[in-house]
């Protein structure tokens, strides 16, 4: 009977601290208030802990009961601080002329850069029509850039390739060191790793000694070469035809018309209809039509060089600026701004 009276009795201090407590602490006016008030209620020698030195005295079940209720109230005077802080926060940011209604800073997310995404694209494309994407290397030999690709040695040929040669490195079978000028160099490697059927991209830098608003020392090239049994001209105009239409979008059409290469014959320059006059004919186009780059059936020498019986295979080929397409496709005016790294520019894609 004794323990329970006095059970009742703390039951009702306990209950009275903790009112106590919390209109304290909702009415403190800053940070350095309600401390104060959780030192004087809950510190070591605060008036919580002062009320409870008589527990130990008392029955169990006297002794667990109120445990319990003094782990509730130091929950609750806890959480009553915690909430008053935060509100104190708020109101502190608010006089600052914060206004936390503003939406936030949304942090710098980045993306590919342009050519790495016109790379994969051009890859996708050409993936569908079941060619595999090929790297051959930028350092090269004379023989898979020229020779091998009928241009013998002083073939003036040669002089459009404004080429980039490697000091001191010469290969008695090969020839001389270069920088890749061009992506057919990939045209001899494919073959003599590959037998037919062949359906070969291979993109790659290229370095030719230039530099203006449309040509840049190094550059990319993507490389088409299909060989296989009765390969034609219209295996060649399909291909082209399906690159335009999913590259550039389904209303832009595609021609090809003579030209001379070295390593095809027949060749052909390929061109498409122009992005401003949609083929009507304007200040930025030849009559409607943009050049696109070279493509032809592969000449006869290159098969033998290669390995393979012209008499059996034929193939065609063609190769095409990765910035070339780019700039035909958005309207870049100068390839310089691919290379520069101007934020600015990058940012609009
Ligand atoms: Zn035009």
């Amino acid at each position: 009977m004794f323990f329970v009276i006095i059970r009742l009795m703390l039951t009702d201090q306990i209950r009275n601290l903790k009112n106590e407590a919390i209109g304290e602490i909702l009415e403190a006016k800053d940070a350095s208030e309600i401390e104060n008030t959780r030192a004087t209620f809950l510190g070591r020698s605060g008036k919580l802990n002062q009320l409870t030195k008589e527990i130990p005295n008392l029955a169990l079940e006297e002794k667990k009961h109120l445990g319990q209720l003094i782990n509730e109230v130091k929950i609750n005077i806890e959480s009553a601080i915690e909430q008053s802080l935060e509100k104190l926060n708020v109101k502190n940011f608010q006089n600052k002329w914060f206004d936390v209604t503003l939406p936030g800073i949304r942090p710098e997310q980045g993306h590919l850069h342009l050519i790495t995404q016109a790379i994969s694209e051009i890859t996708n494309i050409f993936t569908e029509l079941g060619f595999h994407r090929a790297r051959y290397p930028e350092a090269e030999w004379d023989w898979y850039a020229f020779e091998g690709l009928n241009m013998s040695q002083n073939h003036p040929a040669r002089d459009e390739w404004e080429t980039f040669f490697i000091k001191d490195l010469d290969n008695k079978k090969y020839g001389k060191g270069v920088l890749t000028p061009h992506t057919s160099s990939g045209q001899l490697r494919e073959m003599e790793k590959y037998s037919p059927p062949i359906r070969m991209l291979n993109i790659a830098k290229c370095y030719r000694r230039q530099s203006d608003m449309s040509h840049a020392p190094m550059f990319y090239q993507f490389e088409g070469l299909v060989v296989d049994k009765n390969i034609n001209i219209s295996h060649l105009k399909g291909t082209i035809d399906y690159f335009t239409k999913k590259y550039f979008g389904p209303d832009r059409k595609s021609r090809i018309r003579p030209f001379h290469f070295q390593f095809t014959e027949p060749s052909f320059e390929v061109d498409v209809t122009c992005l401003i006059c949609h083929g009507k004919g304007c200040r930025t186009c030849k009559q409607g039509w943009m050049e696109l780059g070279g493509s032809g059936m592969v000449h006869p020498t290159i098969l033998k060089n290669a390995g393979i019986d012209p008499e059996k295979y034929t193939g065609f080929a063609f190769g095409w600026g990765v910035e070339r397409v780019m700039m035909m496709k958005y309207g870049i005016p100068d390839i310089r701004l691919l290379f520069d790294g101007d934020l600015r520019f990058l940012k609009q894609f």
